[in-house]
């Protein structure tokens, strides 16, 4: 064990990144941009309008500015949960008797307990900066929409979110901290929108989706005075924001002069991943240093391994810009079994062009493989991490154990995105023996994909 390394790295406050970073400032290829779903021409600032916040936007289609400063309303609420540990797993290192030497960045650290909070709060400053009443979004398990109504508490905004309705009935806790924090949560489909009760008129009894959730709320925000839409992943804002995090992992690294070889997340719409890779992936663009970047995604739900590169729809009631990204379809929805969280069809435009390019890699693993990590981690590390954090915990692993089999001392970092605390049902169906690992029929992934957007 190294005396000069601490458990934990924190950031003091002057250490603390003061700019979010853009990485597509630094892509040799772009990221494709936001297509308009009815002429397929980009999306420009002003068809961008009615659904976005001004500077949202602004940031949404700059590619060449490399970094933007962080207003210092946003600093100071990052303040209070901020910096975020890194910390040396050096529990979980002599459990595997590896060589290789295991960080992990912890973003659990606050109420909401996950990452999203730092895109969350930036976009509420943006919509309060522009005077606006309030703001509408979709959630899937709840970790965005409890991010957001936090946000939305702190600036005084009105919060609407539309919350998937199986996870609305069968998820009330996470329903219920978004309430304490004033936002009002709607299950979705719901009559409240044409497009829900068109999908409710086609499939009633339906128990919805992501993508049916974000017809909803942009719908809702688009035809409400005073209101914009939100998103908490995928978008390139949401990366931009989520850079914070592999900024201060990065001068945490630097501080005491360590220097990452793998660099792990895992991938739902892409933002901790495209967050904490962010100035590690700008070094290998720019030759300075060279990392190796993967993104864990579940097996039955696998974009980046098993999807088609391609524009898609980002939502079910097609209603939203198209997107270039890998994609298994937008209706595409995983196995009703898959209990580990990054169920979304797509994957970010910007780590999609990233990862096509041949700078990252990407694995996906079976959920049951993620949850005995999961214990693991818990059992070792003292933390209890949200099922899709533990995707990243499991490829860490694996990692780990490659260096023991080849005696390497490799410096391994990984992403611990959040707590499951919300998340015991999932674990009690893999105590209980009763998790089961469906992963789609190439015929299946070739069914939805034949809906694609002819672009
Ligand atoms: C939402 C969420 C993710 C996945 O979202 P990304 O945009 O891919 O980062 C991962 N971990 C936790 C804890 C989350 O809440």
């Amino acid at each position: 064990m190294s005396e000069k390394i601490p458990y934990k790295i924190y950031l003091s406050e002057s250490e603390m990144p003061k700019q979010w970073y853009n990485l597509r400032a630094d892509m040799v290829n772009k990221p494709a941009p936001l297509l308009n779903p009815g002429t397929h021409q980009p999306m420009t600032a002003a068809d961008l309008a009615p659904v976005f916040c001004d500077d949202l936007i602004k940031q949404e289609l700059d590619n060449t500015t490399a970094y933007f400063d962080i207003p210092e309303e946003i600093l100071s609420f990052y303040k209070m949960y901020r910096p975020s540990p890194l910390v040396r797993a050096y529990f979980l290192e002599k459990m595997l008797q590896t060589p290789a030497k295991i960080y992990y960045k912890f973003e659990g650290n606050n109420t909401s307990g996950s990452h999203k909070l730092n895109s969350a709060i930036a976009q509420a400053y943006y919509a309060k900066k522009q005077g606006l009443k309030g703001v509408t979004t979709e959630t899937g398990a709840g970790q965005w929409g409890t991010a957001l109504s936090m946000a939305c508490s702190y600036f005084d905004l009105d919060c609407k979110v539309y919350m998937v309705k199986i996870s609305y009935e069968q998820k009330p806790f996470r329903r219920e901290v978004m309430r304490t924090y004033g936002a009002s949560v709607v299950p979705s489909p719901s009559i409240e929108t044409e497009v829900g009760k068109k999908i409710l008129e086609q499939h009633p009894g339906t128990t919805g989706s992501l993508g049916c959730a974000i017809s909803e709320a942009v719908e809702k925000a688009v035809t409400s005075e005073g209101y914009r839409y939100v998103l908490g992943s995928v978008l390139n804002q949401v990366l931009l924001h989520q850079s914070v995090i592999g900024l201060e992992t990065k001068a945490a690294l630097d501080k005491y002069g360590v220097k990452a070889d793998i660099v792990i997340g895992c991938a739902g719409g892409g933002s901790n991943l495209g967050g904490l890779i962010a100035p590690f992936m700008g070094e290998k663009i720019k030759g300075e240093a060279d990392y190796r970047i993967i993104a864990v995604e579940p097996a039955s739900c696998p974009s980046f391994t098993r999807g088609k590169y391609a524009y898609d729809f980002c939502d079910t009631g097609m209603v939203c810009p198209l997107a270039k990204m890998y994609t298994l379809g937008s209706g595409f929805i995983p196995a009703s079994d898959h209990a580990g969280g990054l169920r979304y069809h797509g994957m970010s435009p910007v780590l999609s062009q990233l990862y096509d390019d041949g700078l990252m890699e990407a694995v996906s693993v079976k959920q049951t493989d993620v949850f005995e990590a999961a214990e693991k981690f818990a059992r070792i590390e003292g933390i209890l991490p949200a099922p899709e954090s533990a995707h990243a915990i499991k490829v860490a692993i694996d990692k780990a154990l490659e260096c023991k089999e080849t005696g390497e001392e490799k410096t391994i970092v990984f992403g611990l995105t959040g707590t499951g605390y919300f998340d015991m049902m999932a674990y009690e169906k893999f105590h209980d023996g009763k998790m089961q690992n469906y992963i789609p029929t190439d015929e299946e992934i070739a069914e939805n994909l034949k809906q694609l957007p002819k672009v």
